[in-house]
């Protein structure tokens, strides 16, 4: 699950971490309030001309080359900039060419900034470890930085038995050339995020750009933090962040029937029991020169209910051509399946090639059902023989 950059920084702050003020706004008017707060813890400090940053709160990065992070002196600039920013489809290289609405701006005071610098942590794989990985190349495309100029890119690996240690956290505040007083900043500042990660659950924290400001301060510019969807049972508070506007509707549909649904760029639909089944259902569609237009994994208890659920979420995308049913009756039983399949095609009406492999328990019962149900259904006897039919018969239609 992912969160905004306004919430993550909430949360990193509640372990320490550094984060210039702001506050959330839904309206150009609440926005121009918050400005006028902030404009007054700033007046606490002399030093300070007042700066405001308003910005554009989606899931995705990018943001700032995309237009949604604009820099204001006035307050009246806030709330003209806010009401520009809310209600725009704001287009990254993460958001895909259609973009996402703005519906929510962060406003921020604005940070005096003397470097910009990569912090993220994540869980490496490879290690089975939570892993810390900085970069003096800040506020650029990390990706681009690992690409071409990989030893830009500083690691430190935390031992899980004893947690974080100051060592960890000032290989990397000396990796990134930090002197004097930013190296005890920018260690606090890793200490409470590495918190943070493992008393949230997090999946990954990232900080893009870290900054050194002007005074010799380190703190988070933008804050990215994903977490585990496995751990937010005991997340009660994270999970309450869920902004379901940010979420593909098919995805969120399908996580309510507990069928695990995603969304891809083919135009086979398939539905399949077991994650295993459904990724090789997917490899041999490939095979055979077809794309795949989501992974389905309806779950051992296919019910007639579930089935339905899952054909209605294929079928609300518009790419699809075709659907490749491939269930393995194992605890199943075929005939309970065929029922299921039929049952769902008569309510939601497909006009697509259908092609139906079952295998397993009570297979000849199931297939005959299938057979005697009226419907344009084409049966399959085995994986490859339903791969070659599904991609041919959408060859054929298209
Ligand atoms: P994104 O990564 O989505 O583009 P960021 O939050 O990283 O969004 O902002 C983009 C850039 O805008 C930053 O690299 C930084 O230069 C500038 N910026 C963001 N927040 C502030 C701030 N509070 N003060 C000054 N500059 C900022
Ligand atoms: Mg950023």
């Amino acid at each position: 699950m992912n969160i905004h950059e306004y919430q993550a920084k909430a949360l990193l702050a509640g372990f320490g971490v550094a984060v210039p003020r702001g506050g959330v706004a839904y309206t150009a008017p609440e926005a121009e309030q918050v400005a006028k707060d902030l404009a007054k813890e700033m007046q606490g400090d002399p030093a300070k001309e007042p700066v405001w940053v308003v910005k554009a709160q989606i899931h995705a990065g990018g943001r700032g080359k995309g237009g949604g992070v604009k820099i204001v002196k006035s307050i009246d600039d806030v709330l003209d900039t806010a009401g520009q920013i809310l209600g725009m489809q704001l287009i990254t290289h993460q958001t895909g060419p259609d973009g996402k609405e703005v519906k929510r701006v962060y406003i921020e005071e604005g940070c005096d900034i003397a470097r910009e610098l990569y912090l993220s942590m994540l869980i490496d794989r490879a290690s089975s470890r939570v892993t810390i990985m900085a970069s003096t190349e800040g506020g650029m495309d990390i990706e681009e930085v690992a690409a071409k100029t990989p030893e830009k890119i500083i690691m430190e690996v935390i031992d899980p038995a004893i947690g974080i240690q100051g060592f960890n956290a000032r290989n990397i505040a000396f990796g990134l050339g930090l002197e004097g007083k930013q190296v005890a900043s920018a260690v606090k500042l890793i200490m409470g995020i590495y918190k943070a990660f493992n008393a949230l659950d997090a999946s990954l924290v990232e900080i893009n750009p870290l900054v050194v400001t002007g005074a010799g301060d380190v703190m988070a510019l933008d804050a990215k933090m994903n977490f585990d969807d496995s751990a937010l049972f005991r997340q009660k508070d994270i999970s309450e962040l869920r902004d379901e506007d940010e979420e593909d509707p098919a995805e969120l549909e399908a996580a309510r029937h507990e069928l695990n649904y995603i969304k891809l760029d083919g135009n086979i639909g398939c539905m399949v029991n077991g994650a295993g089944l459904a990724m090789s259902t997917m490899d041999i569609i490939k095979l055979n020169g077809g794309d795949p237009a989501n992974f389905l994994d309806v779950g051992g208890g296919a019910t007639k209910e579930r089935v339905t659920t899952a054909f209605k979420l294929i079928l609300s995308d518009p790419n699809v051509k075709g659907i490749l049913v491939n269930i393995f009756g194992g605890i199943m039983r075929c005939d309970v399946i065929a029922e299921g399949v039929v049952a769902a095609a008569k309510e939601v009406s497909i006009d697509i090639p259908l092609v139906v492999r079952l295998e397993g328990t009570n297979v000849d019962l199931g297939k005959e059902i299938l057979s005697q149900s009226g419907l344009e259904i084409v049966s399959a006897d085995d994986l490859g023989d339903a791969a070659e039919k599904v991609v041919a018969a959408v060859r054929e239609a298209g």
